[in-house]
């Protein structure tokens, strides 16, 4: 295996970000899966590809790729996932590629695993959600969850949310205003975004059960990470937050003793979701699933938020593509996929520059605390 250091390391690589981010950013799935493959080849890593059912617009395999780094007997794992909201992969695929490239140090007893595209359907297609419209981070629930039911505003909001037709100009924005001035802006935002399980091509739908790429990526975590005693994982994602800057959750119930130690570790300090101006909790997460699935195993989950526009132009973008997947045509040539595009991955070189900036710089601080235990 690669990059195996008996000693801790006395500087930090030093990727060609500088400049030039957005070369890493790959047009299409196939162009970043390709890339992905070459660079884990590259790094000696061992990669595993979890395969999916559904095909990509051109009809090519979409799978979830593993590249492993360092011992399968790991003690210590650093876990990278990118792309479980599908579109938002492109920023987390480059990341990858940046520490392909220059990846961290890693002990003897140490792994540092990149799950390329979790939901690979949906970085093909400009979807947030897979190829059931399910929404990966609202469906990770366990069996014996209720999966059924939306909170009781969203039931309110639906027709607003996800009229049956293509996209047009309707006045989302204010419309969606005048109910956030009767109900309260933050209750309209948490009654959007906790997951619904009524509205199988609605927003934020969670599934009716847990979907297969999610299904073999749990069996893969088990059979994997099971054995660990640590397990340090980043989930990147884009859209909340100041444009350009980065932003780290912890799960909700994160005891504050957690919470101080990994802001210790990354020096930068966390937010609880529920406490995130423009957040809200979810139901089904991967942060929430991991302990579970993981029981013995030291557990710290990061999600890491890339900002790029506002929430409402966010959420308006997620739902002409709604429509248009729905009740259009669903191809990619259409003003609807540029815009969840833009919305979830500017264009900018600036943005691209400062998204794989901050996502590499987390896994390096993240490797130097797990691994060599330097408080960065
Ligand atoms: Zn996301």
């Amino acid at each position: 295996m690669a990059r195996i250091s008996s000693a801790p390391p006395t500087t930090r690589p030093e990727p060609a970000i500088a400049g030039s981010g957005a070369a890493w950013f790959s047009a299409d799935y196939p162009a970043a899966r390709t890339r992905f493959l070459a660079a884990a080849r590259e790094q000696k890593a061992a990669v595993e590809t979890l395969t999916i059912a559904a095909r990509g617009p051109a009809n090519e395999d979409l799978g979830i790729d593993v590249a492993w780094l360092g011992t399968f007997d790991a003690r210590r794992i650093l876990l990278h996932v990118s792309g479980v909201h599908g579109v938002e992969a492109y920023a987390g695929s480059a990341t990858q590629l940046v520490l392909l490239n220059a990846p961290p140090a890693i002990p003897s007893d140490g792994a540092l695993v990149f799950v390329h595209v979790l939901n690979p359907y949906g970085m093909a297609w400009l979807r947030r959600t897979n190829e059931a419209n399910v929404d990966l981070n609202r469906n990770f629930l366990p069996h014996t969850a209720t999966w059924a039911g939306a909170p009781p505003l969203y039931r309110q909001l639906d027709r607003l949310l996800n009229p049956p037709s293509p996209p047009t100009r309707d006045g989302f924005g204010l419309r969606l205003a005048m109910r956030g001035l009767r109900h309260g802006l933050p209750a309209v935002r948490q009654a959007i975004a906790h997951g619904q399980h009524r509205y199988p091509r609605g927003l934020f739908y969670g599934g009716a059960e847990l979907q297969p790429g999610p299904r073999q990526f749990c069996d893969w975590l088990q059979r994997r990470l099971a054995g660990a005693d640590s397990v340090f994982a980043i989930d990147m994602h884009t859209g909340l937050g100041t444009h350009g800057g980065s932003t780290l959750i912890v799960e909700p119930g994160t005891r504050a003793a957690t919470t101080a130690e990994l802001e210790a570790a990354v020096a930068q300090a966390l937010v609880g979701s529920a406490a995130m101006p423009a957040a809200y909790s979810v139901r089904g997460s991967l942060g929430a699933a991991l302990p579970r699935l993981l029981p013995g195993v030291d557990v710290k989950f990061l999600l890491q938020e890339i900002g790029t526009w506002s929430s409402l132009h966010v959420l308006n973008a997620l739902r002409d593509e709604n429509r248009w997947h729905h009740f259009g045509e669903g191809h990619l040539n259409h003003s609807a996929k540029r815009q969840i595009r833009e919305a979830l991955c500017p264009a900018s070189p600036a943005w691209r520059c400062a998204a794989v900036a901050h996502g590499s710089d987390l896994v390096y601080r993240a490797a130097d605390w797990l691994f060599w235990k330097k408080g960065t």
